[in-house]
């Protein structure tokens, strides 16, 4: 007997070698399934887009594989409906009219201030101060935010390198008080600069977060400075969890994240960071993030960076996009015309052969310094080579 094997529309159907994945982008639920049989023709129907989302199927005439593939279809993603019936159903498909550049896509400009302190290079993991000799002035921050009137980024966040500089981050903050609600100034907190520290915060009311690396010093500091902001606690390893993990359970303080810092510490990576298959199997992606996976790096898009040099880059470890002489359309546009950072996605190396491409996050600043582009613990083909190399 003829039926109609038709897929929900809010179901991804994706095929790679002789593996496919079933993802119901509603219920949040996966299966993978091995192409035998008749499988991968009725697949092939199902992804033609003429057909509607849907296969002919004759009923009696069934093998066991492609029986218990239908089964599973009708579990969760799909139905069985009667040859005549009048329900249809489309594939989901990307928009790309939504991707055009725009100016509303800025959601974040982080100005590097410059200034000494101590040298790292976690500034292309995470915002972290840079050492530098030279500083942004407020008149160039000010200029830039301004050629995005009348609207402004819905979020600035502003990184102080030497907190010593009183009289140069009290003409910045004077400067920018027309904004201040959208500005966040970020810190390293130290034993050290704690008092100049929270004077900053008190006299000028502005939010800050204050970054706390791995130092025994902390303790007692975090509670008191709770009441000016939020925390970065960085992670290396298995005691900095530990003692943050105590620290944040005992509520001595409130707003804080938690975050992984790659310092050749690949062992805790490995095991803390790289995806498995269970957390593949756990992921919860509505429709329009799977398609915002396709089409966007959703980690980096939106998002820029201006150093103390006046260059400006969509991703620190992606070369310079323009200068605070551009405008911020200018800086878009370059950026959506280069399909650097926010263009990057996993469409590469074996992510691009990989079933669970699009559920999975997008790419990181993590893969990017480690020199990866898959931060997963998937069995790796004999020949897999890292894709990526930091460039500057
Ligand atoms: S990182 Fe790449 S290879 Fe690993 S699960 Fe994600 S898409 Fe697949």
């Amino acid at each position: 007997m003829k039926k109609k094997l038709i897929l929900h529309p809010d179901t991804f159907l994706w095929i790679k070698g002789s593996k496919g994945l079933l993802y119901n982008a509603s219920k949040y639920i996966s299966d993978e399934f091995g192409i035998s049989g008749g499988i991968g023709d009725i697949c092939n129907k199902l992804l033609d887009y003429d057909n509607l989302y849907s296969v002919e199927i004759e009923t009696d005439d069934l093998s066991k594989d492609v029986k218990n593939f239908i089964q599973l279809i009708t579990s969760n993603y799909g139905a069985i409906q009667e040859i005549d019936s009048p329900y249809i159903s489309l594939p989901p498909l990307l928009n790309l009219q939504h991707t055009e550049a725009k100016l509303s896509y800025l959601s974040s400009v982080t100005f590097y201030l410059g200034g000494k302190c101590e040298t790292s290079d976690y500034y292309r993991q995470v915002v972290y101060p840079v050492n530098t000799e030279v500083h942004l002035s407020s008149k160039d921050i000010v200029k830039f935010l301004n050629t995005s009137r009348p609207s402004y980024p819905k979020r600035i966040n502003l990184v102080v390198s030497d907190v010593t500089e009183y009289e140069y981050l009290k003409g910045i903050m004077k400067d920018l008080s027309f904004i201040k609600k959208n500005v966040v100034f970020y810190s390293l907190l130290t034993d050290k600069n704690k008092g100049m520290l929270t004077d900053l915060a008190k006299d000028f009311g502005y939010k800050f977060t204050f970054i706390c690396r791995t130092c025994s010093v902390y303790d007692s500091t975090i509670e008191e400075m709770n009441r000016y902001g939020s925390f970065s606690l960085l992670i290396l390893n298995d005691e900095d969890y530990s003692r943050w993990d105590n620290l944040t359970e005992g509520n001595a303080i409130g707003n804080y994240n938690m975050i992984p810092v790659y310092d050749n510490n690949i062992k805790f990576f490995e095991e803390n960071i790289y995806l498995n298959k269970e957390d593949l199997k756990n992921i919860k992606l509505p429709k329009r993030e799977v398609f915002a996976h396709q089409a966007i790096n959703t980690n980096f898009f939106g998002d820029i960076t201006v150093m103390p040099n006046g260059k400006v880059f969509s991703n620190v470890n992606f070369p310079s996009i323009g200068s605070l002489n551009d405008t911020l359309h200018e800086i878009i546009n370059n950026e959506m015309k280069d399909s650097n950072a926010w263009r990057l996605l996993r469409d590469s190396g074996r992510c691009r052969k990989c079933l669970y491409q699009w559920l999975c996050p997008s790419i990181s600043n993590y893969e990017l310094v480690i020199g990866r582009n898959d931060l997963c613990r998937l069995p790796e083909s004999k020949n897999a080579s890292p894709t990526y190399a930091i460039k500057n």
